[in-house]
């Protein structure tokens, strides 16, 4: 086999609880995870060396060198394997880079799939699993899609049942933001609040709407601990979710670290109007329709 192409989904949290800071820096958190169809493509050709290019949406702003995320996969997963195995891999971009969407550990599960084949290996997920938890919190989920609940750091995944199509609008900002800055701006708000901080726990409401598969009560239930510090690095989002919520929204929250905020909508068609008035508000760079959930990373 000479090369292996894999299409791997953004992720949105439905739910993202954050319990209080941890001795060790971090926090326990509940992460609710929804795959949806915003799709990377990472393709895996066969090298001695190893090295990397990416192309698509701010392809300027990823490395492309041995800190990217793709990379580091598949050096992990050629230690795992006891060999000195090459790749080059060829990153296809359209999940916006620091966008809160996952979408470095997205390209990290989609190479583990690619090499895992490239290479003949043949381990099965639960070896990838354990591979992907030590390169990043969010690199199990995006190796299993659908939509789970992860705890921990958000590496110990329960699948859950989800019993309809959602329908999302995401509206793309201009830069993203640092995923560490947005946690050490929710501490500085917590700690200036002085209040306690609850043990996260997931919804019972919100996992019954995602099980019954109704939009109008999971739009209802979407929550997100770090938005108030997202908002507070970067007020204009403000605008954009307000201006969501005011053209019919079913709900309105900024995805995981953000700045991309992300829209519940009705139906897809209520999705391509909702984003259609959202661009005409002109409170965002750029505004995608999607649905979930969607499987994980798929050879295509
Ligand atoms: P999360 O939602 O997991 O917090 P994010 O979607 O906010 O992450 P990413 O797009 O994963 O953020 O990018 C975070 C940083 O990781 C970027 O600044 C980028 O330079 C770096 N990075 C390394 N490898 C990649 C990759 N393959 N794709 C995107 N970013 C990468």
């Amino acid at each position: 086999m000479d090369s292996v192409t894999v299409r791997v989904p953004a992720k949105v949290n439905l739910q993202l609880a954050v319990g209080p800071l941890r001795e060790d820096g971090y926090h326990d958190l509940v992460n609710v995870f929804h795959a949806v169809s915003l799709f990377d493509e990472v393709t895996a050709a066969a090298e001695t060396g190893m090295s990397v290019r990416v192309e698509g949406e701010s392809a300027d702003q990823v490395p492309e060198d041995g800190d990217n995320l793709a990379i580091r996969a598949a050096v992990a997963l050629a230690r795992h394997a006891g060999r000195s195995y090459g790749v080059s891999l060829a990153i296809r971009k359209a999940i916006p880079v620091a966008g809160g969407m996952a979408g470095g550990s997205a390209d990290a599960a989609a190479a583990l799939v690619a090499c895992n084949e490239l290479w003949g290996l043949g381990l099965p997920l639960d070896d990838l699993m354990e591979i992907a938890a030590d390169l990043g919190s969010d690199v199990p989920f995006a190796l299993l899609g659908g939509t789970a609940v992860g705890t921990g750091r958000g590496e110990r995944l329960a699948p859950l049942e989800v019993g309809g199509t959602f329908h999302w609008v995401f509206a793309l900002a201009d830069g993203g933001l640092s995923t560490a800055k947005v946690y050490a701006e929710c501490d500085r708000i917590r700690a200036a609040d002085g209040l306690p901080v609850p043990e996260p726990r997931a919804a019972e409401p919100l996992l019954a709407a995602l099980h019954a598969g109704d939009a109008e009560a999971l739009g209802a239930q979407l929550t997100n601990d770090l938005q108030p510090a997202a908002l507070r690095l970067r007020p204009s989002l403000a605008a954009t979710l307000e201006a969501g919520r005011a053209h019919g929204a079913l709900g309105a929250l900024v995805s995981g670290s953000g700045p991309t905020c992300a829209f519940l909508a009705a139906s897809a068609e209520h999705a391509e109007e909702l984003a259609a008035a959202l661009r005409g508000a002109g409170v965002a760079r750029e505004l995608l329709t999607a649905h979930g959930q969607v499987p994980g990373p798929a050879v295509v």
